[in-house]
């Protein structure tokens, strides 16, 4: 397959990371974007460096409009653009409903909603160029049916879901496909807070009787973001061991 350039927001950790180490060993040029784990980020590109891959890490916050302006500035005149766009970074925000704070909300939004329009706006006009491209956002199955104690967090996976069907719907006859991946618990360090006990309540309710693992959702992204998935647009992959059907 022809090597891509594939832009993975939040890929210093977890799924982001995984995605990057998946489409690098694909032979895809990766960029690893993050926000303040630079370590692990320049560590992730020395490592798929050294197995022969193309990788840059880049630091940058995707909520903040002007530093996002700034990567995709760095991204055009070092590679045209991007190929694919994965929106992967994401914060959560574990509380009772009446705690949530509108700087709470906000700040949920900002990065999980509103980082990927940022990115998403920004990576288009090279993909309408080329009639070529495809964007993979990363919902939750709480953005399919809701969770106690994450009302902003599961809104605003809802809403990638909605970005991503109606996006789908206007950039198709571009040639670009937008699809979603809603992952179920998946151990990374966003569930380091749960401890033992809401960890083996949460592989009782998954058919599977397991958490999902980073590799695990990274193949579904890759396989969306493929040409394998070419006549796959507006739709949400679940990686959720049957928690969801
Ligand atoms: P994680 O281990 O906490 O990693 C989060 C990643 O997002 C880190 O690389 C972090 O970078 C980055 N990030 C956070 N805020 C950012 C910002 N403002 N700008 C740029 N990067 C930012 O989380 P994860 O479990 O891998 O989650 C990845 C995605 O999957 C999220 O969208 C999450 O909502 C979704 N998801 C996770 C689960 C799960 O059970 N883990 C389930 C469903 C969906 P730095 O460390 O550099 O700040």
């Amino acid at each position: 397959m022809k090597a891509k350039t594939v832009l993975i927001t939040g890929a210093s950790r977890g799924i982001g990371r995984a995605c990057a180490a998946q489409f690098a060993r694909e032979g895809h040029r990766v960029i690893i974007n993050y926000k303040s784990s630079r370590a692990q980020a320049e560590a992730l590109a020395q490592e798929l460096k050294q197995e022969g891959a193309y990788a840059r890490a880049y630091c940058a916050d995707v909520a903040d409009a002007a530093q996002v302006r700034d990567m995709f500035s760095w991204i055009a005149a070092e590679f045209g653009g991007v190929d694919v766009l994965v929106n992967n970074a994401g914060v959560a925000c574990t509380k009772m409903f009446c705690d949530v704070e509108e700087s709470d909300w906000d700040a949920v939004f900002d990065v999980n909603v509103k980082g990927m329009y940022r990115c998403t706006r920004l990576a288009l006009p090279y993909m309408v160029h080329k009639k070529n491209g495809s964007i993979v956002n990363i919902s939750s199955i709480w953005g399919i049916c809701g969770a106690s104690c994450e009302v902003a967090y599961s809104a605003s996976k809802a809403a990638v879901i909605g970005f991503t069907k109606a996006l789908a719907q206007e950039v198709g006859p571009s040639g670009i496909r937008v699809n979603c991946v809603a992952p179920g618990v998946i151990g990374t360090d966003m569930n380091h807070a749960l401890d033992k006990e809401d960890i083996a309540a949460l592989e009782e309710q998954t058919p599977l009787g397991r958490l999902g693992t980073a590799d695990e959702v990274a193949a579904a992204v890759c396989f969306l973001a493929g040409e394998q998935a070419g006549f796959i647009t507006g739709q949400v992959l679940s990686p959720n061991g049957g928690f969801v059907i």
